[in-house]
């Protein structure tokens, strides 16, 4: 099938990749001249495990193909994807301005029958302002051509995008009419091919999935944390915790574990989004802002223990910082805790001392351009000298068995604040560390 995405981001160069490389003839499109342009020399702007192999593959024999110009891809294309951000508003709504505006220009340049894809996230109801705004540019060209809306969420995860879309656990489909459900049956077939995958159901459902998807998954995240600062309360050890619910089938291991809260593109956003759904309804999503609002205490708890430990002020204070994306297998820094809690220090007076695998150039070019004090290394070792103590924010597979003895060796005080839970106490503690972790007190 000859098909087009909008938005070559995350989302879009990977489904865009993906789709050609199951054989069909793909054209991604962008407004970023500089993007595009990169992106015909075989340079990924982002980094994704094994993106940047399979888009070689595939521009290399022709399905793949990269343009700034729609009109270009919409000439042989029958599905349309509109795969373009949809960021968190002012008022925390998402912010459509740029789903429409992609809208407006099929609307305007479409010739020919075609289904237009949602893939990114949007309110119940964009479909139908969707469909609104290419009618109202058909109208002014005085053209009637038949189009078709349909709600395809995407539920990829950043760091294993290409595994989740290649083989997803559902592919959710809303539309409201058989021609389009046949279309993307076709069009997904072969990520089907194991068992039935396709979910189908009707275009405002498949909207709301998404949200109650991301929604979910916060919760747990949340909720978990929230149990973790109960825990150190009370003398309990959430690690214990955790292992003992976790063992319930209906509650299950995924996702109850602590840590210094979500961030990242979606989470953050798509749970305003969600709350302001309910709140433009006059319904007050009381349990979705309390989610909302224990992530952003959370975000600050590691600072909050090191500020217990060393005072109120830090000035002369050094910390070795090891994680900047908001995950692992990620470059991705958006709404990462490591952005507020490097900030928190440095305002205190501390220097911090940074290092990420594939971060380091989001954290210097936007997320902490302008926060000084940061200074960034080669490899997570480097960062030790002077250092005060050493930090985990982001759970690489790298940081999980470090020479300890090293850390030892070159922090002033063998200190570790780790964020995310990766060592045991009783190891740490038996070569002389001292410890702090989320959800366990550290007896000092
Ligand atoms: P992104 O910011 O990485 O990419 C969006 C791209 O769209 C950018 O390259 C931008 O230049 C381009 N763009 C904007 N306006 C355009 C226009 N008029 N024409 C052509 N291109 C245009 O965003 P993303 O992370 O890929 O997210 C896209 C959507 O998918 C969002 O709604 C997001 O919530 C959703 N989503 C994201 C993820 C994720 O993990 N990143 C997962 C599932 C869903």
């Amino acid at each position: 099938m000859n098909i087009t995405v909008v938005g070559s981001g995350y989302v879009g160069l990977v489904t865009g990749t993906c789709f050609a490389e199951m054989g069909n003839h793909v054209t991604c499109i962008d407004i970023d001249q500089d993007k595009i342009e990169k992106l015909k020399k075989g340079i990924i702007p982002i980094y994704e495990p094994g993106l940047e192999a399979m888009v070689a593959k595939n521009v290399e024999n022709g399905s793949l193909h990269f343009s700034t110009n729609l009109e270009v891809g919409m000439k042989k294309s029958k599905v349309i994807f509109i795969a373009v951000g949809t960021p968190m508003g002012e008022d925390g709504s998402a912010d459509l301005q740029y789903v429409l505006s992609v809208a407006s220009e099929i609307g305007q340049k479409m010739h020919k029958p075609i289904i237009v894809v949602d893939k990114s996230t949007v309110p119940v109801g964009t479909a139908d302002k969707v469909a609104e705004v290419i009618s109202k540019e058909l109208k002014q060209r005085d053209e009637d051509i038949e189009f078709h809306v349909v709600s395809n969420p995407e539920f990829l995860k950043e760091g294993a995008a290409l595994q989740d879309f290649m083989k997803p656990d559902r592919i959710v489909i809303g539309a409201d009419n058989d021609m389009a459900f046949e279309t993307m049956r076709d069009l997904y077939a072969p990520f089907t091919v194991n068992h039935d995958r396709m979910i189908e159901m009707d275009v405002r459902s498949a909207e709301m999935t998404k949200y109650v998807a991301n929604a979910m998954l916060a919760t747990k995240i949340s909720f978990m944390n929230e149990i973790a600062n109960i825990c150190e309360l009370v003398d309990a050890d959430v690690n214990q915790v955790r292992i003992g619910i976790g063992s319930d089938s209906r509650i299950g291991y995924s996702f109850i574990y602590p840590g210094s809260g979500y961030g990242g593109s979606c989470f953050p956003k798509d749970v305003k989004a969600l709350k302001k759904i309910a709140e433009d309804q006059g319904y007050d999503a009381g349990l979705i802002s309390s989610v909302e609002a224990v992530n952003d205490k959370q975000k600050l708890v590691i600072a909050e223990k090191i500020v217990k430990r060393f005072g109120d002020d830090l000035s002369g204070k050094v910390f070795a910082l090891w994680g900047l994306a908001f995950k692992p297998g990620t470059d991705d820094m958006r709404e990462a805790p490591a952005i507020y809690i490097a900030k928190e220090l440095v305002k205190r007076g501390a220097k911090i001392k940074a290092y990420d695998p594939k971060a380091m150039h989001e954290a210097q070019t936007f997320y902490l351009k302008d926060t000084p004090n940061i200074s960034y290394y080669d490899s997570k070792y480097e960062t030790l000298g002077d250092a005060n103590a050493m930090i985990l924010l982001t759970e690489w597979k790298e940081f999980r068995s470090p020479d300890f003895e090293e850390l030892k060796m070159k922090l002033v005080e063998p200190i570790i604040f780790d964020g995310r839970n990766q060592y045991s106490h009783l190891r740490l503690e038996s070569k002389g560390f001292e410890y702090y972790q989320i959800g366990k007190r550290t007896e000092t």
